[in-house]
């Protein structure tokens, strides 16, 4: 289901962080503007203002986050295979049915059943993996009760929209049985599309305050680089995600007409000006380079070849074990466990090929925002903040292989490329008198 939902929220976050006074921006010596400027050393000197301690935490921090990856899939799995094999799956279809004929109806039943299953049975790993580990690196802004009404709520739309999607999808592969991979994977593409589309207007506002970003001197920066590079946009929306966590963020959402920029109040507390214009620089560059819809295009090849791996799992599994464990066909709603597992395990040897495609959008992003922006050391500054809770230097094996976003030293090093590339470096704080 976590698969589900994060297919739903597309929005593509850049990452994340809190202080008093409005920082300023710092240039380590090494970086400045010098007429021998190297981005090597200007990177390795930006590098260098971390402490060891803060590396260590870092890299412990993102490093566990492989092997949760893996424990996720293991914890799923020992779910999905206990719903099987005491046939409980097989009992709430069952219980479905003797309320009502409706087939669809029967399906919606047997998914909240289902999500109120693998939710109570999965509570004391998210609460150890959402909340506790959250809160023992300092991440974490919200008292327990709260964040467990954030997953009541989560639950809740789960429940609901998922189910819209469940028994759509149940419809087609009972009526096209022997095609139904195929609209499966178109049915799963248009229900993400719609999931983004109302992302921003339904459901971001059930977990968060979003208001108009009213301070000019932020503001009116925002929306001159903006119409430079063409975007229509006449306001700037700010989010308080400080309510569950100090990381910064900002990013696009929505799709066909419901498009937003948005930055969190962290960013705006804990970055110079020049960092937050980098950072809307690479958000704008999103929106510029149809991002969202590229992605669109990828997910529908990603879904065909997914859709025709669970078919063949199904019908494997099925032949094997369906007696067992009393479905009786795809078509049947106590299926679910199992395609759960069988998706799980998909999504799970696929994370390169998602991270991949994700972060080569960010790449893009990452080079428009600095030529949109023009803010090379606010958008190292941007990195460095990142890079709390994002491995900093990792080996080109982990980045491929593990994130979804550019390292922070590969940030900061196209930051510090583009400040050699440019030759308006007289003024090092604001790089082309802007
Ligand atoms: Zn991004």
């Amino acid at each position: 289901m976590r698969f589900l939902l994060a297919l739903l929220w597309l929005p593509l976050f850049l990452g994340a962080q809190t202080g008093a006074a409005p920082p300023t921006l710092h240039i380590p010596p090494g970086a400045e503007a010098s007429p021998g400027f190297d981005a090597e050393t200007a990177t390795k000197a930006y590098l260098a203002t971390w402490k060891p301690a803060q590396k260590v935490r870092s890299d412990a921090y993102f490093e566990g986050g492989y092997w949760l990856m893996l424990l996720d899939l293991l914890v799923g799995a020992a779910i999905s295979i206990l719903l099987l094999a005491t046939r409980l799956s097989a009992k709430m279809r069952d219980w479905s049915e003797r309320i009502t004929s409706r087939k669809p109806l029967a399906t919606w039943l047997y998914w909240a059943q289902y999500s109120l299953a693998i939710f109570a049975l999965g509570l004391p790993w998210a609460v150890y993996e959402g909340f506790l580990r959250e809160s023992q690196y300092g991440f974490m802004n919200q008292t327990f009760l709260a964040w467990f009404m954030d997953q009541c709520k989560s639950l809740a739309v789960a429940i609901l929209l998922g189910g819209i999607a469940v028994m759509a999808l149940f419809g087609i592969v009972r009526r096209l049985q022997r095609t139904w991979q195929f609209w499966g994977a178109g049915a799963a593409i248009v229900f993400t599309m719609i999931g983004a589309l109302i992302f921003p207007v339904f459901l971001a506002p059930l977990f968060n305050k979003y208001t108009l970003l009213e301070d000019a001197s932020i503001r009116d920066p925002i929306l001159r680089i903006a119409r430079e590079n063409g975007i229509p946009a006449t306001k700037v929306y700010e989010v308080d995600a400080s309510r569950q966590s100090n990381r910064i963020s900002a990013n696009v959402s929505g799709l066909l007409g419901t498009e937003r920029i948005t930055l969190n109040d962290n960013l705006l507390r804990r970055c110079s000006p020049q960092a937050i214009m980098s950072v809307m620089g690479h958000e704008m560059g999103h929106y510029v380079l149809n991002h969202v819809y590229k992605m669109v295009a990828f997910l529908t090849i990603l879904f065909v070849g997914y859709f025709a791996a669970l078919r063949w799992g199904l019908d494997r599994s099925l032949a094997r074990w369906g007696a067992k464990w009393q479905i009786r066909g795809v078509g049947d709603t106590a299926v679910l466990p199992l395609a759960a597992l069988i998706l799980s395990v998909i999504a799970f040897v696929a994370t390169p090929i998602q991270n991949t495609l994700v972060r080569t959008q960010e790449y893009e992003a990452d080079i428009f925002g600095l030529n949109a922006a023009r803010q090379p050391d606010g958008f190292a500054e941007a990195a460095l903040l990142l890079g709390e809770y994002r491995k900093m230097e990792p080996t080109a094996l982990e980045e491929f292989v593990f994130f979804d976003h550019p390292s922070g030293r590969t940030r900061i090093f196209s930051a510090m490329r583009w400040k050699r590339e440019n030759q308006c470096l007289g003024n090092a704080v604001n790089p082309c008198e802007r």
